[in-house]
């Protein structure tokens, strides 16, 4: 199951039946980024826009994460490996099961392993709590940096967008403030 190239993985994943998911997906959202991108950000599901476009994050919630990536982190979309706990659309958006996710898990892990950033930022509680194998939430997790029992690289916790565009800009001044605590790594990689 371990695919030993991004390339690999994105055949592979593009033809998964492995789980309900392949019924009703448009298409399978895999994940975008080149191996070595700085930044890892793990999201929940692909959304509506998301499945039919086969890019993660291009919807309203994307366009929020990635203005303030671009503003805390100075990155733009092709300084980030871009993916989802999921690869494929829930139907009305309703939150991936338990096993719809350890069905897809192993596409997150070969991804994490193969393109080696320097630091992942997981957003709202689907993708935080699949990335640390913890039940909490994300209230609690954010604000610190934390390692992961499915990867080697430090994990930043943060709200989902989509919870900041309901929230307002509270939500958002916590996102900055999360994204800050992936700068120092960054700094890191950048440096050697
Ligand atoms: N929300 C997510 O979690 N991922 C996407 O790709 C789009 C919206």
């Amino acid at each position: 199951m371990t695919a030993a190239t991004l390339e690999q993985l994105g055949a592979e994943a593009t033809s998964c039946t492995a789980c309900v998911l392949s019924k009703t997906r448009t298409t399978v959202v895999v994940g975008s980024g080149r191996r070595g991108a700085p930044l890892f950000v793990v999201g929940e599901a692909p959304g509506a826009a998301e499945d039919a476009a086969g890019q993660p994050f291009i919807g309203r919630s994307g366009t929020l994460l990635l203005e303030l990536v671009d503003e805390v982190l100075g990155l733009t979309r092709s300084d980030c490996y871009i993916a989802n706990v999921i690869k494929c659309r829930p139907p009305n958006n309703r939150p991936p099961s338990t096993a719809e996710i350890a069905s897809c898990a192993h596409y997150l892990d070969d991804q994490l392993a193969l393109v080696r950033s320097a630091v992942v930022v997981t957003v709202g509680n689907t993708a935080t709590r699949a990335v640390l194998e913890t039940k909490a939430g994300i209230t609690s997790l954010r604000g610190s940096v934390h390692s992961s029992p499915r990867c080697t690289m430090p994990v930043v916790p943060t709200y989902h967008p989509a919870a900041a565009l309901r929230g307002g800009p509270s939500v958002v001044a916590a996102m900055r403030a999360d994204l800050a605590l992936a700068r120092p790594f960054l700094d890191g990689a950048r440096a050697r």
